[in-house]
């Protein structure tokens, strides 16, 4: 698949109303790092780290985890990273850590609950992500943040690490971003003080999506029931893109959504100009890109959103038919 997309491979997804939507790829295996030269990929806009932490049968550690991601910032070349810190519970459980009986494990306690109320793990991987820095520029971002104390509470982490680091001579990175996932609705409407407090947003639209419409993502009974171009889905993202225009946040979209084409292409449509995927998905969804007017796309969303559709898929569908 990615021979067949090899000629859009080096140009940018520009689109035919001239507008150039980044395409970032997700990670979190080595083996997955080879993608980055031939996927055609930006960068890395999601390094799931606990992928690295599931593989083992004991708690990695610090110095193991430095050199990981340091061969990752390797690998990367100066292209942007972003290492989305230990996201475990749920569907992701540790075979060393003690397994909790949640009756809601997508509800519970995971990602940064877990590391806020117990952040020794989170520390280690700080720790190990400013020594793999090593003075270059380093993304980090938190996951499954449902409100604002959540993120400046992370945040707090992340500076007493880099003080530390400081005390004992080491280097820090000369420019650090640190970002949330919008993972929950709750996070859509924190306040206008949090929008402008982030360094940057990336909508996780697995999650995201499973708590919109409250249907379990691992449940294949309810999993497929709701589109994802249903019109109530889609005005919701463009509300959470609106925001962040409004106060100058920088959003991105990394859920699996990402990578499906025409999914892709109502994202950008709205305005969501930078989105992460599989490796494989870039080609298709570029190629899809550079043959639409991402304006007339929209007309097309908002035309069927006014006539009462409930989902934008037909009017899509039939807008693509027409493309020569
Ligand atoms: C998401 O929820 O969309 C996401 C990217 O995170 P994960 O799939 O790892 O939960
Ligand atoms: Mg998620």
């Amino acid at each position: 698949a990615q021979e067949r997309y090899a000629s859009i491979r080096e140009k940018p997804a520009l689109t035919l109303c001239g507008k150039t939507i980044r395409l970032d790829m997700n990670a979190g295996l080595m083996a997955d790092l080879p993608s980055l030269e031939n996927s055609g990929a930006e960068g890395v806009g999601l390094f799931r780290t606990e992928l690295q932490f599931l593989v083992r049968n004991q708690m990695p550690r610090r110095t193991e985890l430095a050199a990981l991601y340091a061969r990752v910032l390797d690998a990367a070349k100066g292209k942007r990273v972003v290492f989305r810190t230990l996201d475990i519970g749920s569907d992701k459980v540790l075979p060393y850590m003690t397994p909790q009986d949640e009756p809601n494990p997508a509800l519970g306690w995971r990602a940064i609950r877990v590391g806020l109320d117990k952040p020794g793990v989170m520390r280690m991987q700080l720790q190990a992500l400013l020594r793999a820095a090593n003075g270059r520029s380093l993304t980090i971002m938190f996951p499954f943040i449902a409100q604002y104390d959540e993120y400046t509470q992370a945040r707090a982490e992340v500076d007493k690490a880099i003080a530390r680091e400081i005390k004992l001579g080491h280097a820090i990175p000369e420019s650090l971003e640190i970002g949330a996932m919008l993972e929950t609705p709750s996070l859509a409407f924190a306040c206008k003080k949090f929008y402008e407090e982030v360094d940057f947003l990336s909508i996780g639209g697995n999650d995201l999506k499973q708590f919109f419409f409250a249907a379990d993502r691992e449940n294949e009974r309810v999993r497929r029931r709701y589109d994802t171009l249903n019109v109530s889905y889609l005005t919701f993202l463009e509300n959470i893109v609106d925001r962040c225009a409004s106060t100058n946040t920088r959003v991105s979209f990394c859920g699996e959504d990402a990578g499906r084409p025409v999914e892709a292409l109502c994202m950008a449509a709205i305005g969501l100009h930078s989105l992460s995927m599989r490796p494989a998905s870039i080609g298709p969804v570029k190629h899809l890109l550079r043959r639409c007017n991402l304006d007339d796309v929209r007309n097309v969303i908002h035309t069927a959103r006014d006539a009462g559709e409930q989902s934008v898929r037909p009017a899509v569908m039939e807008y693509l038919r027409g493309l020569s």
